[in-house]
């Protein structure tokens, strides 16, 4: 045990200390900034919730450039349904959708403002209603 200069026990590390605080949560914390969810993996190291979430659904490692965005725009909701997995590149041109054009088109399902000018629909409810079509149109074949 190491000894500060007034002779008191100096503390171990900073993983005790969270341990013992009423707001700590099993090392899941929101990201001020970002808005996401970090959860500690081991000494002072965070993940992101999200990643995890989609690590597990895909059963493999994301590569470093993919990036998952949250379909309903809520960066907390970390259900897999509300996860979309893209391209870096495909996700910050999604964002960045709304400076280039000043209005976005709202998805006549869910309300979200991704949606395709073509179809109202985001990419979700747009899969789903294609299957459907696509799906009717077999049986009638
Ligand atoms: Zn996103
Ligand atoms: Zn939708």
């Amino acid at each position: 045990m190491e000894r500060d200069k007034q002779g008191r026990f100096v503390k171990g590390h900073n993983g005790l200390k969270m341990e013992k605080n009423p707001t700590w949560k099993g090392g899941r914390i929101i990201d001020k900034g970002s808005g996401y969810v970090r959860i500690a993996i081991g000494g002072k190291r965070y993940k992101t919730e999200h990643r995890i979430i989609m690590e597990q659904h895909l059963v493999r490692k994301l590569k470093p450039d993919e990036d998952i965005h949250h379909i309903d725009g809520n960066r907390q909701n970390n259900k897999i349904d509300n996860l979309q997995l893209m391209s870096k590149s495909d996700h910050t041109s999604l964002h960045h959708k709304g400076s280039t054009k000043p209005k976005p088109y709202k998805c006549k399902v869910c309300g979200v403002l991704t949606a395709s000018k073509k179809h109202k629909m985001c990419r979700k409810h747009y899969k789903q209603w294609w299957q459907k079509q696509n799906g009717s149109y077999k049986k009638f074949m």
